[in-house]
């Protein structure tokens, strides 16, 4: 483990010297550098709450007393390196202590190891999903070059700075970093805290409630909800009007999805604000859909 860490250390280290200490040189004269951070948006839920995103990335930070909470880690180390930079500043500190992965998808553990000194959590099942979609790294550089390449393409073919163009834009930014993290072998920090049902971790002025949603967009997506902020972070599971975001047709987890239901609804009076997995913020209404759809889709099962 001291090993990995070292391993970590230096990376940010690295990240930090190529971003951090030149930036004020390199922000100046470098305009895609400049492009990039003009594009990342940052939101304030509340005082302790803050939302980054560029374009698909995105991720929330809370501020505790026993230290930051950063909720997904975007797709790479190179985008992510810029939002810590920025919760610092936000939070005047960098006691980063947790990192959730709503699930295991690499948009949203890709940036993982930028918080060096943050231990990781996730469901159990994002270490099978990780090592599966890692153990064929020829493959996924190409696929990501590709991806890279396609975007390119299409940004070529677009009007500069139209909103369509931001878009291609961003895709192509955050594809090329998750490529340059392959491609320079950056090691993926995966969660050291695991749960298989639920965990509660109490962060002096803030609980951290987290439950197993059961397959659905993947085999290990959670909920996370902070009580005391009246926040729920919803991760993948489903996007404006309650739209389900199920990958596993065969619907097994139909006992999990009605435990995780009800975990819900015991909590929906207190909740204030519904954050997605990709910095959408949600209403309500489609929470509230959300629950009929997946209760009307196991019962026609
Ligand atoms: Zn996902």
């Amino acid at each position: 483990m001291p090993k990995l860490v070292i391993i970590y250390s230096l990376i940010y280290l690295l990240t930090f010297l190529s971003d951090g200490c030149n930036s004020h040189k390199v922000s100046s004269i470098d305009p895609m550098s400049q492009k990039i951070d003009s594009l990342i948006e940052i939101q304030k839920i509340s005082k302790q709450c803050i939302l980054i995103k560029f374009g698909a990335d995105a991720l929330a930070a809370i501020n505790t007393k026993k230290g930051i909470i950063v909720i997904d880690a975007g797709i790479s180390s190179g985008l992510t390196a810029r939002y810590r930079k920025i919760i610092e500043n936000e939070f005047e500190g960098n006691d980063f202590t947790y990192v959730i992965n709503s699930h295991g998808h690499p948009d949203h553990y890709g940036g993982n190891g930028i918080f060096v000194e943050a231990r990781i959590i996730g469901h159990v099942n994002c270490l099978q999903e990780i090592s599966e979609q890692l153990n064929n790294p020829g493959k996924r550089l190409k696929n990501l070059s590709n991806v890279v390449e396609d975007y390119d393409q299409q940004l070529k073919a677009s009007e500069s700075n139209t909103v369509e163009w931001k878009e291609i834009f961003t895709q192509k930014t955050r594809y090329l970093n998750a490529y340059n993290d392959a491609k320079n072998l950056v090691p993926v920090k995966q969660p050291d805290i695991t749960f298989s049902d639920r965990l509660n971790i109490d962060m002096g002025d803030a609980t951290l409630e987290m439950i197993y949603f059961g397959k659905c967009h993947s085999n290990s997506d959670i909920l996370i909800y902070i009580p005391e902020m009246a926040i729920l972070f919803t991760g993948d599971l489903f996007s404006k009007y309650g739209r389900p975001d199920i990958n596993d047709t065969l619907m097994t987890d139909r006992e999990r999805w009605h435990q995780a239901i009800q975990w819900i609804e015991k909590r929906m009076i207190n909740i204030k604000t519904i954050i997605d997995g990709h910095g959408d913020i949600l209403s309500v209404d489609d929470l509230m859909s959300f629950n009929n759809n997946i209760l009307n889709k196991s019962l026609k099962e």
